[in-house]
């Protein structure tokens, strides 16, 4: 039987020679690799600084210590995302408060986070799913009218797009993820986008970024000796993991270009099933995505069950995603009630994600596309 698995690793062919390279150097963070990621990744970000990290989590958590948020403040955020972008900002004492998406790029509504600000909400974190950027020219709007910081979760639309403009850069900060499922990946990493127009910002971002330590001004030469200046972490990647991100991103275009011929195809396959209702991931027009994944909104959690084990028994591994956090244990705990967000909860219920990744062939895409529309026009009455 053919096996197509959900994710699978792509190499450009320049991972061992880096690797290799990064090995004779013995530079444990913030070496050559590390600078060379950084250019690479500041070219796209235009006025944004760049400040690797060891994850995409890391990125989120150094953003809500330099938003400088205090017990009692409150958060936006979507219940529709990974539990990282509500443990930044727990992490400083603040609350998440959640937000319903939009059915039709599953991002942030902007009209229930206008509806969830009280006096206490300090700022909003956007999630860009899937490569697909939230509205955020209203966002924006919305947080200026109320001066709140806007900190984008960016994790999965590194090289996406909003209007022409990176993902990442539309707020003062954005966080971006280098994990294996990502489209760019080292395993772990990540990076933080600073968009503020303020030195103070990044001093205190590399402060926090080398444990407490002024190390970035000592790597400069400009003291002697660093010590200890405030509060800090240690966020700073292994530059061997940088010179495995840096053959990487040396080939986003192609790695782009291949995923967004999978990306084609399922949208070109599936378009005759937009006439009986079914929802799949599709591409606003203001968007530029990074072909980061591929849905599908089924009816209900039954119908969908029944198509991923459909599609298993054919050998091909589509799943789920996330547990929306309101409803998870550690939502409730925060006050999470099923009924609170409609379109989130029908949305993590029904939705299948199916298999896309980089080196994906044309027999592969073929073989998903062949089996899903069997299994889709066979339950047509219950499921569509
Ligand atoms: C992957 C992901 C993260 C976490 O990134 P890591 O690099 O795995 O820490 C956070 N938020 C979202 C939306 C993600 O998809």
């Amino acid at each position: 039987m053919v096996r197509v698995p959900f994710n699978r690793p792509f190499d450009t062919g320049k991972e061992m020679e880096y690797l290799q390279d990064a090995l004779l150097k013995q530079t444990s963070s913030d070496g050559e690799y590390t600078k060379k990621v950084t250019g690479l990744l500041e070219d796209k970000v235009g006025q944004g600084r760049v400040l690797l990290t060891t994850s995409g989590t890391h990125a989120l958590e150094m953003a809500a210590a330099l938003m400088g948020l205090e017990p009692g403040d409150e958060v936006i955020m979507p219940s529709y995302t990974f539990p990282s972008t509500a443990n930044a900002v727990m992490a400083q004492g603040a609350r998440p408060v959640f937000a319903d998406i939009e059915e039709d790029t599953l991002t942030l509504d902007p009209f229930d986070v206008e509806r969830k600000i009280t006096p206490a909400t300090k700022g909003i974190f956007p999630v860009h799913y899937g490569g697909i950027s939230c509205k955020m020219d209203k966002l924006r709007e919305i947080a200026d009218a109320h001066r709140l910081m806007v900190i984008e979760d960016a994790a999965q639309g590194v090289n996406a797009r909003y209007q022409g403009r990176y993902l990442g850069t539309w707020g003062e900060m954005g966080c971006y993820s280098f994990h294996a499922t990502k489209n760019y990946s080292s395993g772990e990493g990540g990076a933080l986008v600073v968009n503020l127009d303020h030195n103070s910002v990044m001093e205190r971002a590399k402060i926090i970024r080398q444990k407490g330590t002024n190390r970035h001004r000592f790597l400069q030469g400009e003291i002697n000796h660093y010590s200890w200046v405030g509060w800090g972490s240690n966020y700073a990647p292994a530059d061997l993991l940088m010179a495995l991100l840096c053959a990487r991103l040396e080939a986003l275009d192609e790695i782009t270009a291949l995923r967004k011929a999978t990306h084609e195809y399922y949208t070109q396959v599936l378009t005759p099933f937009l006439e009986s209702g079914l929802n799949f991931t599709t591409i606003p027009f203001n968007c530029q995505s990074n072909y980061h994944l591929f849905y599908i909104v089924l009816p209900s959690e039954l119908a969908r069950k029944q198509v991923q084990r459909a599609l298993g028994e054919r050998g091909i591994e589509a799943v789920t995603h996330f547990v929306p956090l309101h409803l998870s244990s550690m939502g409730h705990t925060l006050g999470g009630r099923k009924g609170q967000l409609p379109v989130t909860e029908r949305v993590s219920e029904g939705l299948l994600r199916l298999p896309l990744y980089t080196g994906m062939t044309q027999g592969e895409r073929e073989y998903v596309a062949v089996n899903l529309l069997e299994i889709l026009k066979k339950g047509n009455r219950t499921w569509l």
